[in-house]
């Protein structure tokens, strides 16, 4: 797939956004370095920029930087009498890689001492925006994040208790958000009423701790507990952890671009472990949409658990047709599409011994643009592969992201207003099939009202001007 993931930050003159991965830790030990450990366990939900936040004697020390955990901390001294801290990598779109925009945000004001790290997109953050600047606030970044830390910050200079600040500040908020907060020393976990990005907690072997993704608990010698749930707020103590609630919970809408592409296929989200979602998908789209071929060959990596499932469904045998470079980031990191295309030069390769006179199953896990398949394609058929079907593990993508991916246009999408037979042509391929929504549904096992399908439906689990709102 060929998407970039928005970050947050001084975006001046384009959309506020968000996405990325957040950690929260409280230990018995110093947390700086297994921090940046757990950092470097969900690297692949944003390699732009790293950062933690850590809450000591010596109140919030902020170390952040731009590129990848291990680039970001490599050879760096970091404090070790602090026991408890946040952590937050990011993905940021074109114009806004600079330092300042990398998280956790931190501010001191007065009393009020706050670090924020998040995960999601607000989608009225421009408004409430707006209105505190008419109050007479005024904002050093353009960055969604800090409209919460300055609506969380104005309460608390109202009430000094934080929970009550961020019930209020939240029940402002719409749209996704997963943070990972320090408020005067006080370590917090936030998943917002429709738990839209994944958070969960669990123990880590020398006290407790939140994470985009489950995984980071085993490796830090613990174990998940269990996910956040939809709306609530943890306080997590290196003896255990605390839960509030923002307000009644809405019904769940979890993204399900995480389960077919974001998240590791190790993780386990909202009780769905990634990999067999993944692995279902392609046994359904084999049922969906058989083919007559000879190999199916995954895209590495995003495509490689859907076509395990394909081939085990149809039969036909998997193999790795296409060599990928391990050295080269993901292509949707690369802020400008010429950027994206020169890096899938040198990215992925066929294997000629492999595929010369083959029919081929290509399978991916989604089509946005459309430029990577084709390449692809064409890349294959240089190689002398007879026939190429391409297979898409997720229904088309027609319809913009408010909620922490980006994909901002309807006009961007290669399935945009075009007929199967437009797109596969466009793609160079034999012939082009998409995975079902119920397909998807199934494949996921959540019940549809749970899940988040705006990009596919057009209708989303949150109300967003001039889009179409699910109402429950
Ligand atoms: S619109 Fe699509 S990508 Fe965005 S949160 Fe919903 S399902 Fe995920």
């Amino acid at each position: 797939m060929d998407i970039p993931i928005q970050g947050s930050g001084n975006t001046a003159g384009r959309s506020l956004n968000e996405a990325c991965g957040v950690i929260a830790l409280a230990e018995r030990i110093p947390v700086s370095y297994r921090l940046v450990q757990s950092l470097r366990i969900i690297q692949h939900r944003g390699q732009e920029s790293a950062g933690i936040a850590l809450s000591g004697k010596k109140g919030v020390v902020v170390v952040k930087g731009m590129g990848l955990a291990n680039e970001v901390f490599s050879g760096k001294k970091l404090d070790e009498e602090s026991f408890s801290g946040i952590g937050h990598i990011r993905y940021s779109t074109a114009g806004s890689s600079v330092i300042d925009n990398a998280q956790p945000l931190y501010a001191k004001i007065k009393n009020i001492d706050i670090a924020v790290g998040h995960n999601g997109e607000i989608a009225n953050a421009s408004e409430i925006k707006e209105e505190l600047e008419n109050k007479g606030y005024s904002f050093i970044t353009n960055s969604d994040t800090e409209v919460i830390m300055k609506l969380i910050s104005i309460e608390l200079s109202r009430d000094t208790d934080p929970i009550r600040a961020m019930q209020n500040t939240f029940k402002k908020l719409i749209g996704a958000y997963s943070l990972a907060l320090i408020i005067n020393g006080r370590i917090f976990a936030v998943r917002d009423p429709n738990a839209i990005r994944p958070l969960s907690i669990g123990r880590t072997g020398f006290g407790y701790g939140a994470s985009s993704e489950d995984i980071v608990f085993y490796q830090l010698g613990g174990e998940p507990i269990r996910d956040v749930n939809p709306g609530e707020i943890v306080e997590i103590k290196e003896s255990g952890f605390l839960s509030y609630h923002i307000e009644e919970p809405r019904k769940p809408a979890h993204c399900m671009f995480e389960y077919v592409y974001f998240a590791r296929p190790d993780s386990t989200l909202d009780g769905k472990n990634v990999f067999l979602v993944r692995k279902n998908i392609g046994r359904v789209l084999a049922r969906e949409n058989p083919v007559e071929a000879d190999l199916v060959i995954p895209v590495p990596d995003s495509g490689r658990s859907h076509a395990l499932g394909y081939a085990e469904e149809s039969g036909i045998p998997f193999v790795e047709g296409l060599i990928k470079n391990r050295y080269v980031d993901r292509t949707f990191i690369m802020p400008e599409q010429k950027g994206r295309e020169n890096e899938l030069d040198i990215k992925l390769n066929p294997i000629k011994e492999i595929v010369e006179g083959k029919r081929l199953v290509l399978v991916d896990d989604s089509i946005v643009r459309g430029n990577t398949m084709k390449k692809i394609v064409r890349l294959l058929r240089e190689r002398g592969a007879k026939e190429v079907h391409v297979r898409i593990g997720s229904p088309p993508i027609i319809a913009p992201c408010y909620l922490g991916i980006d994909m901002k246009t309807r006009s961007q999408f290669i399935a945009s207003g075009k007929s199967l037979e437009e797109i596969s042509r466009d793609i160079e391929a034999d012939s082009l099939a998409y995975l079902s929504l119920n397909g998807l549904i199934e494949s996921i096992g959540l019940p549809e009202d749970n899940l988040c399908l705006g990009c596919l439906t057009g209708i989303y689990p949150v109300k967003i001007k001039n889009e179409k709102y699910r109402g429950y």
